[in-house]
């Protein structure tokens, strides 16, 4: 198996810098996850990665060897795009032995490597199917297949699901990381789907502005996000203006958190509760007393939206918890203080 390590990776297009002195380490079998908003410089990190784009300084080390400046086709890498690109005068197993074909494999080889990967990605009896003939998803295994045909060190997908319909997409999730974890390989996609990210990684990278904004497993990016911009990418979240008095309490929107508590020496900041995490009581029973506003009931969860002192507060509940809320009631809201994390803002 693979690790992966980024050294200190700067690419500038002209003055812009779309990556920004990016370092990171990938240990062998890692299935990561660069995920952030659109324009924050994930493509590009991942076309580094993968030699398609020069950094303009830093250094891409794989398994300890500096390979900044190895062309793409001496990497063995494994590359699916979001365009897929497979051959479309070519049947299914043609696409997947392409790239055995190219480097001198062997029919007997060829053939004997995409029955294997047939089976791998739930497609036996389709090695003889026009590629035009197949649904969205099954062309995105067969673009996987391919990517892995040579048996990569590194498998490479950029937003490799973003085609696919919602349903397909979450079930295409759960079977790319089911892959990956049979083969144990190293693998890498980028993604702006934090749904996506949670279901997949191991490790999640969240970007910003081409810079990492965090690096850590996924209920470790939602249970404390590094600031409010990881928090706010990431899941819903509440976020409250926090301030702490001069006896050291911790108060927002004028009335003290019992519990919560600030950074060391720090006088603000943002307040991240997570909507599952907050608690509707009777009115004068919570720290906070509000008035709710709006009860979006989604069947199987239910979103109170609740007006304290000019803030909206969201809280989710299942129906079993309190199916009795509706708009105008008076209510009382509790944050429990080891759910709440005070960010840097
Ligand atoms: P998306 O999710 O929209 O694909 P991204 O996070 O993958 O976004 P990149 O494609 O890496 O973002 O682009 C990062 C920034 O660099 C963007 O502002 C983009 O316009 C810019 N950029 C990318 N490629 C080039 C290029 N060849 N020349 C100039 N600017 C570029």
């Amino acid at each position: 198996m693979t690790g992966l390590a980024l050294k200190a990776i700067t690419k500038r297009f002209g003055d812009f810098k779309a990556v920004d002195n990016v370092s990171l380490d990938v240990p062998p079998g890692t299935f990561v996850c660069l995920l952030g908003p659109s324009g924050c410089g994930k493509t590009t990190l991942l076309r580094m990665i993968a030699g398609l784009e020069e950094p303009s300084s830093g250094a891409v080390v794989v398994d300890g060897q500096d390979i900044t400046a190895t062309p793409t086709h001496n990497r063995d890498f494994g590359m699916v795009f979001q365009s897929l690109a497979l051959f479309p005068h070519l049947n299914v197993g043609d696409n997947i032995a392409y790239p055995l074909r190219i480097r001198g494999a062997s029919k007997a080889e060829q053939s004997a490597r995409v029955d294997e990967l047939l089976k791998l990605i739930h497609l036996a009896d389709f090695a003889k199917r026009p590629v035009a003939k197949l649904s969205g998803g099954q062309r995105q295994r067969v673009a996987i297949a391919r990517a892995l045909a040579i048996s990569p060190r590194l498998f490479l997908l950029d937003e490799p699901l973003s085609a696919l319909d919602a349903k397909l997409r979450e079930a295409m999730q759960v079977e790319l990381r089911q892959l990956q974890q049979q083969l144990g390989i190293t693998t890498i996609v980028v993604t702006h789907d934090q749904r996506e990210a949670m279901t997949m990684a191991d490790l999640v990278v969240v970007m910003g502005e081409g810079r990492i904004r965090q690096a850590a497993p996924p209920v470790e990016i939602y249970r404390r996000p590094a600031d409010s911009f990881v928090a706010g990418f990431i899941g819903s979240t509440n976020l409250l203006a926090v301030e702490s008095d001069s006896a050291g309490r911790v108060t927002a929107l004028g009335t003290a958190l019992p519990d919560v508590a600030m950074a060391d020496g720090a006088r603000a900041g943002t307040l991240s509760v997570r909507p599952e995490d907050v608690q509707i009581t009777a009115p004068g029973e919570g720290a906070l007393d509000g008035t709710v506003t709006f009860v979006r009931d989604l069947g199987g969860t239910i979103e109170t939206f609740v007006d304290v002192s000019g803030a909206t507060i969201v809280a989710v509940t299942t129906p079993r918890d309190r199916a009795d809320l509706v708009a105008g009631q008076k209510v009382g809201v509790r944050i429990p203080a080891q759910s709440a994390v005070v960010l840097k803002s």
